[in-house]
């Protein structure tokens, strides 16, 4: 079954948005926090004099490989399998839940450590190990929260975002079992250090996702700030990755492009501090087992649509949800779905079903900042108009769509666009007062509840014009 997280039964946006309006504390938190993070990377970006060829380089390699996306795959599975890995095929969530509970099972595991692994989110892994008897524990510092908290991530690169220090506290005290904890940043990391380092050299089986996956070498690449990852990475006797099918790059150098575009985009940073690379085992050296997973889950679907493929482009850098004017005043919960901000905007309605989350491709204001950041330059704004086009046309009601046809001729044809606005203004007239709609009809009503819509004039510009003979 494709499923994105819990994205087909989230409430739709404007609900969910008009609750997390309502919550003071979130709101500063988030603004708080994706203000210091586009600051850093305003200051990085800003000294990186190629930053414009590397988006270009990073766009046209992305480009490339969802051309020859089926000859990347298999030229990974092929070097992965001579590196000494295994690599699992999955048509959707529930066949690489399967896949990743077998393995675990296969080795008697009823515990295993997690890192760096949005889509397992995607396909609610964490659940399936429960049923399954296996205990999950995250180690991603922010992910360790939101377990512990029993919360939903915010954020792509920050899932604890919405959270302050003082609320962390609390979720550690209670969480971990302590009596006491400072609150200073020192006092949280010893506590989640402490906790998450017994794990560390008890669990056996380890699992992560993937930044990105080398056809050349059939390696894996992790980037990260803490350490964990590695610890995650290196110390298990078994290792399991679950990364969609389009984290693919051709060749060991194309990560020179996106080793630097990441970590600058995402934490501000020049570079991560860790930069984990493995390619199938190697004897006395880290795991024995090596199991990649290789996941559609509805990504060849968006791949067949051209107009909006390169939503497949991205990196998951979450630079567009830090400029993004509505993620910074909702946050990331408003969405629905673990892929919040605009690129979830685009891409949860595409791999969920446009049934399913329809309201998030208007969940924008179009202002083109999402694109302007891009580090691969997903023009965001043209695939949100495609995407609402779509919904018009597969879901929209018989009135829309004859209104949208009305609207098409009269934008086309001159004469129909005199008629229209002569029937405009007649129809306005029982809602207008001091020259503006104060209230219109029907379901118009709530776009004037919250706006000022000037009246049509009585005459337009090429009346008057007409009436002058043609003279100014
Ligand atoms: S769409 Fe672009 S800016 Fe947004 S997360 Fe993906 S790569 Fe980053």
């Amino acid at each position: 079954m494709i499923r994105v997280g819990d994205a087909a039964n989230a409430p739709d946006f404007p609900e969910a948005a008009k609750h997390a309006l309502g919550n003071a504390q979130l709101r500063r938190n988030v603004r708080h926090a994706t203000d210091v993070i586009r600051g850093k990377r305003a200051l990085v970006v800003g000294e990186t004099a190629d930053w414009q060829a590397l988006r270009e380089a990073g766009r046209r390699i992305k480009a490339h490989v969802l051309e020859h996306l089926d000859t990347y795959l298999t030229r990974f599975e092929e070097n992965c399998h001579r590196a000494g890995g295994r690599v699992h095929w999955a048509a959707d969530a529930d066949a690489a839940n399967r896949i990743i509970v077998d393995i675990i099972k296969s080795h008697g595991g009823s515990e295993v450590i997690k890192v760096k692994t949005m889509t397992s989110d995607e396909t609610r892994l964490n659940r399936a190990l429960e049923a399954a008897g296996i205990a999950p524990y995250e180690t991603d510092l922010a992910d360790l929260i939101i377990q512990l908290g029993d919360d939903r991530p915010s954020h792509i690169v920050v899932p604890a975002l919405h959270r302050n220090r003082a609320e962390i506290r609390e979720i550690f005290l209670r969480g971990m079992g302590l009596r006491e904890l400072g609150g200073e940043p020192e006092d949280l990391t010893t506590a989640a250090r402490r906790f998450l380092r017994e794990k560390f050299l008890r669990v056996p089986i380890g699992f992560s996702g993937a930044n990105f996956l080398v056809a050349g070498t059939g390696g894996v690449c992790v980037v990260e700030s803490e350490g964990n990852a590695r610890m995650c990475l290196t110390l298990p006797r078994v290792l399991i990755t679950l990364a969609g099918i389009e984290k693919i790059v051709p060749t060991f150098e194309d990560l020179e492009v996106f080793l630097q575009l990441l970590p600058r985009s995402a934490t501000g940073e020049r570079m991560n501090p860790y930069n984990t690379l493995w390619t199938g085992v190697t004897p006395g050296d880290g795991p024995e087992e090596f199991h990649v997973v290789l996941l559609d889950n509805g990504r060849t679907k968006v791949l067949a649509d051209r107009e909006a493929r390169e939503t497949l482009h991205c990196i998951r850098c979450a630079a567009c949800l830090n400029a993004c004017p509505v993620y910074r005043q909702t946050g990331g919960h408003a969405y629905g779905s673990i892929y919040s901000g605009p690129i979830g905007a685009i891409l949860t309605p595409q791999l969920q079903g446009m049934s399913h989350s329809r309201s998030l491709p208007y969940a924008s204001s179009l202002c083109g900042a999402c694109y302007e950041v891009c580090p691969v330059k997903i023009n965001i704004p043209e695939i949100l108009i495609h995407l609402r086009r779509r919904i018009v046309e597969e879901q929209g009601s018989y009135l829309e769509r004859l209104a949208m046809k009305g609207a098409a001729l009269a934008f086309t044809d001159g004469r129909w666009f005199t008629r229209a606005q002569t029937i405009g203004r007649l129809l306005q007239r029982p809602f207008t007062a001091g020259g503006y709609v104060v209230k219109a009809p029907g379901p118009l009503a709530a776009w004037t509840a919250t706006r000022d819509l000037p009246a049509m004039p009585a005459q337009s510009f090429r009346q008057w014009w007409a009436a002058r003979g043609g003279r100014a």
